[in-house]
């Protein structure tokens, strides 16, 4: 398993528009187990393809607490489903985001249908943190952001200082 690079905002890359899958092999389960160790490495709770620069509709993510037994899931082509008119605020960060953290409101419950890590089909009823995060990934397949979801102004704030990191990150 090798960690891969997880790019960051405001790089054109993330905008992209991730492709669905056709099989679910050993590839793309390499894929998974790569970006599965990325972000555990980042302590993410989430990772989606394209934050490793593959534009391939695919999320890992681990809702697991701390102290509690690693719960890995694999969602390849993920779709929402039946997302309820009931809303939640969630106060949401991202890995290709760092240390920025706003409240984002989205639909409290949904269902996901997926492929699994073996490539079945699978359907989940999600709510709460389950819920939020699964629709902040499914964002990133479509070039969304969760900052996207914000003001304006605070977005544009949060770029500024991302991009004044990134150049002095480049002459460090
Ligand atoms: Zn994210």
């Amino acid at each position: 398993m090798t960690i891969r690079e997880i790019l960051t905002a405001p790089d054109p890359r993330l905008r992209q528009v991730s492709a669905p899958v056709e099989v679910v092999d050993d590839g793309v389960r390499a894929l998974m187990d790569d970006m599965l160790e990325t972000m555990y490495e980042a302590e993410g709770i989430g990772l989606a393809a394209i934050q490793v620069n593959v534009a391939k509709r695919i999320i890992v993510m681990d809702l697991a607490g701390e102290g509690e037994d690693p719960r890995p899931t694999y969602f390849v082509n993920p779709e929402i489903l039946d997302p309820s008119e009931e809303t939640n605020l969630y106060q949401e960060g991202c890995l290709s985001v760092p240390e920025f953290w706003e409240e984002v409101e989205r639909p409290a419950r949904c269902r996901v249908r997926f492929l699994d890590y073996f490539g079945k089909e699978q359907t989940l009823d999600a709510e709460g943190m389950l819920a939020t995060c699964i629709q902040h990934e499914m964002d990133h397949l479509n070039g969304v952001l969760f900052i996207d979801h914000i003001s304006r102004l605070k977005r544009d704030r949060i770029i500024r200082k991302l991009k004044k990191e990134q150049r002095l990150a480049a002459t460090a």
